[in-house]
């Protein structure tokens, strides 16, 4: 790795986060750091502009202010006159972190005047005015209202990003805004936010809005790359980052990117046990992951200030990259990688998988380096490399499965969803593709048009992907939903089970207690009955392994998904300990990720796409291998790897799809 010859002069820390408001005491200070914001000059044209227009688009560099100041300029001069503001954002850490600055800058306890509402979570009154939500949930809420009737402006933040939510919202809100309008509704203003993007294709999808163009502060940044391909990047992101805490003064702080959870707390344990046993004199090194599933408080510590004398390095997933603005950051050490979805219409197999960044993201990275002043981006890549990235990323709807949007654009009355006013079309294999899949699972009919069937009403009532849906409802009929709950609310959040690397053989020995024959699902569930044994108790999850965070966000996540099934007059019952019933649930609404061992014994076939895929070495199925498994999900890394199996009867996977196996047979 080359390094800088030598670094720019130190500067004081110059910032302080209030984190405790009285009442509505706003502090001075607060209020002055919103005046310093590169935006604050052009506070005025911006609400003219906005009061003018029905759509308009607005970019501005990351930490210019958009996210956390356009929405109060807009309250602060009514041009929402008394309606919601709606300020939507690909991830629901960004939605919270937000939300809680903008509660703040207003001087008001969060959930009143500002609040936020993302999946499983909504901290909202009816005194909130603006209202920072996941594009997931917002889209949602268009199920119930199509017209949006609740809010005047909704501004699609993060629009570069091209999630699948977004990309399908671009379509719902337009149509929203013109039938208000041939309605004479109150109008809907839409304002849509970036730090980057392709300006014409989005100015004309909408209608030729106008673009107005923020100016941003940003400094210099010097690039520097990898002489050679790098085979571990977490390996070298961690020597970059000491190479960099050895030379450089304190102070500066490291803004490192990743991939995700697992990659980024082991990286944060590695930095903190080598910092603990070095007895070299470094100064101190305060070290925050980032990720969606960190839970707030530990989010906050990110954007706590750095103490004086001491380096703060954060690991984050892109979220670092344009969500959430850092203070402080001089250096960025950029892997060039980022974990996304990617479907295949042809397999039916929705991988998550490590790819390459685009150009556009990788400058974006670098960009965090030079916010405040000159700073330096490491990129773990050749120059060479670099120049085959794609220009940009594709939009999320071209390579993912999309039977969750198309059930949701069902649900929301858009039948005709190959003409529907996507921004950029998704392949009409792939929308086949999901409304196979939900033919198979008994959501739509095919007559003259697709039309949801009552299951798949119901299915679409709950925030899960349809065939976790098609579980609960399965559920029901068979009586135990107290327990499908259970697994399909720890499926639902990030893995509950901890295996550190230097502790494994201790972490599988404590785990044998709830290691089950049957697969990983009835494992879960032993967990979690032993986990509410014990009413949650900390040590208890220490000794066992267990991630008590993360156990945390499933109960709350089952709380949920239990309320809607009161709601639906679903019966909660259990099966008490009949586990064969709970397998042959989770058969019948996974029947299409199912798999056959092979004749030799020793790898799968998938039997929808008849591909090759292995047991995930961290499944309790690993050394077993069972004639029959389904799986909750695929990800490619060195193979093509099952993640949470379950046994399964064949019998079952014909049972809940005669149709569908007629073709590919279990056992031929
Ligand atoms: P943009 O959306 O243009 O990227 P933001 O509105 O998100 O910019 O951020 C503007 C500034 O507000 C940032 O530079 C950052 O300093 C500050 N900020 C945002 N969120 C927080 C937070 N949670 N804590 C402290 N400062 C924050
Ligand atoms: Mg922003």
């Amino acid at each position: 790795m080359r390094m800088p010859d030598d670094g720019p002069p130190s500067k004081k820390f110059k910032y302080t986060l209030q984190h405790k408001n009285n009442g509505n005491h706003v502090s001075d200070k607060l209020q002055q750091e919103r005046r310093n914001l590169p935006i604050y000059p052009a506070r005025g044209k911006i609400i003219n502009q906005i009061q003018r227009l029905d759509t308009a688009i607005l970019i501005g560099e990351t930490g210019s202010g958009k996210t956390t100041q356009i929405p109060q300029y807009l309250l602060e001069a009514n041009v929402n006159k008394n309606a919601i503001i709606a300020v939507t954002q690909p991830r629901r850490v960004a939605a919270i972190t937000i939300s809680q600055r903008v509660a703040e800058e207003q001087g008001t306890e969060l959930g009143q005047k500002v609040g936020y509402c993302v999946r499983f979570e909504d901290v909202t009154s009816e005194n909130t005015k603006i209202k920072y939500m996941t594009d997931g949930m917002l889209l949602r809420e268009a199920i119930l209202d199509p017209l949006m009737k609740r809010y005047s402006i909704v501004i699609l933040d993060e629009a570069h990003e091209r999630t699948i939510h977004t990309d399908v919202l671009f379509g719902v809100v337009k149509q929203a805004q013109s039938r208000r309008k041939a309605k004479g509704i109150r109008p809907l203003k839409i304002l849509v936010m970036s730090a980057t993007m392709d300006v014409d294709h989005f100015s004309a999808y909408f209608n030729a809005a106008p673009v107005l163009y923020l100016e941003g502060r940003q400094y210099p940044v010097q690039v520097f790359y990898a002489p050679e391909p790098q085979s571990d990047y977490t390996f070298s992101s961690i020597v970059t980052l000491f190479q960099i805490h050895r030379v450089e003064p304190p102070n500066k702080d490291v803004l490192m990117f990743l991939t995700g959870q697992e990659e980024i707390e082991s990286a944060v344990k590695t930095i903190r046990d080598i910092t603990r046993s070095t007895e070299e004199n470094m100064a101190p090194l305060v070290v925050c992951p980032l990720y969606a599933a960190l839970p707030s408080h530990a989010q906050l510590k990110v954007f706590k200030p750095t103490p004086r004398g001491c380096r703060k390095v954060i690991v984050a997933t892109n979220i670092a990259e344009t969500s959430v603005t850092i203070q402080g950051i001089k250096f960025v050490i950029d892997s060039g990688v980022v974990k996304a979805k990617v479907f295949n219409p042809n397999s039916g197999l929705d991988l998550l998988k490590v790819v390459r960044v685009s150009k556009a993201q990788a400058l974006q990275r670098t960009g965090r380096a030079g916010r405040e002043s000159a700073g330096s981006c490491y990129r773990l890549y050749t120059e060479q490399e670099f120049e085959q990235f794609s220009d940009s990323t594709v939009p999320e709807i071209q390579r993912c499965n999309l039977s969750s949007v198309v059930l949701q654009l069902l649900a929301l009355g858009i039948s005709d969803i190959v003409n529907f006013d996507f921004m950029d079309k998704p392949s009409t294999e792939s929308i086949i593709a999901a409304v196979h899949q939900l033919h198979n699972l008994g959501a739509v009919v095919k007559e003259t048009s697709i039309k949801l069937t009552p299951v798949g009403r119901k299915m679409a009532a709950f925030p899960l992907e349809p065939r976790l849906g098609k579980t609960l409802l399965i559920a029901k009929e068979h009586n135990c939903l107290e327990e499908i709950l259970t697994i399909v609310s720890l499926l639902s959040v990030d893995s509950v089970i901890v295996t550190p690397q230097s502790k494994r053989e201790e972490a599988l020995a404590a785990r044998q207690k709830f290691v089950s024959s049957e697969g990983d699902h009835v494992m879960l569930l032993n967990i979690y009955k032993a986990y509410k044994a014990v009413k949650g108790n900390r040590e208890w999850c220490m000794e066992n392994f267990i991630n008590q965070r993360n156990m945390r966000t499933a109960t709350e996540v089952r709380k949920q998904l239990h309320d809607i099934c009161v709601r639906m007059d679903f019966p909660v019952k259990s099966c008490g300990n009949d586990s064969t019933t709970i397998r042959k649930c989770l058969a019948y609404g996974f029947f299409m990720n199912a798999a056959e061992l092979q004749k030799d014994g020793s790898e799968y076939t998938s039997l929808s796409s008849r591909k090759t895929v292995s047991i995930h070495p961290s499944s309790v199925l690993f050394r077993c291998k069972p004639a029959y498994v389904i799986y909750n999900e695929l990800v490619k890394t060195t193979k093509c790897y099952m993640r949470d199996l379950c046994v399964v009867d064949p019998d079952w996977l014909s049972e809940a799809a005669p149709a569908y196996f007629k073709k590919k047979k279990p056992g031929t």
